[in-house]
């Protein structure tokens, strides 16, 4: 565990789900159970409808709200989009960027995941981008060059600063939703592969500083275990995360 040298962050990703009374409901039950426990930063990334309604349920709470998607443009005619500042404005603090499920439903490139990180950190928001390999390329043996490549993607043209503000989330595609996990060192040895990517793109100093998640069926039975990891720096937690009980139970399977 690398507590010292950089920020372990626990993000809940709701995908479509709760309306912003659910999300009251939710954080509220939320609250009580995670009271107290410090060593690491809590999210909740939300529906853009649910933003405002979490921000005020938070208040007073450890848990910052976070985003789950954001358009790389500033403002202009772009249909059914929602700018950083706009996210801003509502109280988003965080924003997954690049997740599976918008590579593979919604089209989403590398190249169009650095523009939205870039319109991120522009508006002071931390960008969560999501890599990871899907099944038939980690049965090929090519997880390591197809991360490699989504990471050094989606950083380009990120200054060292920037990169430090950045949070990577690993999420092998195949985890993802499937109650498959990747074992704890399939995911140490992957977030290492992305910091190794980050040591020669930046330097040394810079790579020990980012925060790597793990994301791919994280639940309170293997979390202590995953993020006992040195190169895991916390998780990104789908299903698990719409259950208060569970994700408070990974929460404190973190911090202290
Ligand atoms: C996710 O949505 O990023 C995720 C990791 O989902 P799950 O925990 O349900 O696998």
């Amino acid at each position: 565990m690398n507590r010292e040298l950089r920020k372990t962050v626990i993000a809940g990703n709701w995908k479509m789900n709760l309306t912003p009374s659910g999300a009251r409901k939710l954080i509220n039950e939320l609250k009580p159970l995670i009271d107290g426990v410090t060593g690491c930063d809590i999210v909740v990334c939300v529906p853009f409808t649910d933003i405002e309604a979490a921000r005020e349920a938070c208040e007073g709470s450890a848990v910052k709200v976070g985003a789950q998607n954001v358009h790389f443009e500033a403002k202009g005619a772009f249909t059914g989009e929602i700018s950083a500042e706009m996210l801003k404005e509502c109280g988003a603090e965080y924003v997954v960027i690049g997740h599976s499920e918008r590579r593979q439903y919604f089209g989403e490139t590398d190249q169009v995941v650095n523009l939205r990180a870039k319109a991120a950190l522009a508006a002071g928001i931390t960008p969560i981008i999501c890599v990871g390999e899907l099944l038939k390329e980690r049965e090929e043996g090519i997880t390591e060059e197809i991360v490699s490549m989504q990471t050094k993607l989606c950083l380009a043209g990120l200054s060292c600063e920037d990169v430090k503000r950045v949070i990577i989330a690993y999420e092998p595609v195949w985890a993802i939703g499937t109650g498959k996990t990747a074992t704890s060192d399939q995911a140490d040895e992957v977030c290492g592969i992305i910091r190794n990517v980050i040591a020669k793109l930046y330097d040394g100093k810079t790579a020990e500083a980012v925060t790597i998640q793990y994301g791919g069926s994280m639940k309170p039975g293997n979390a202590a275990e995953l993020l006992g990891k040195y190169n895991v720096d916390g998780g990104l937690i789908g299903g698990a995360s719409l259950v208060a009980g569970d994700f408070a139970a990974i929460v404190k399977a973190a911090g202290q």
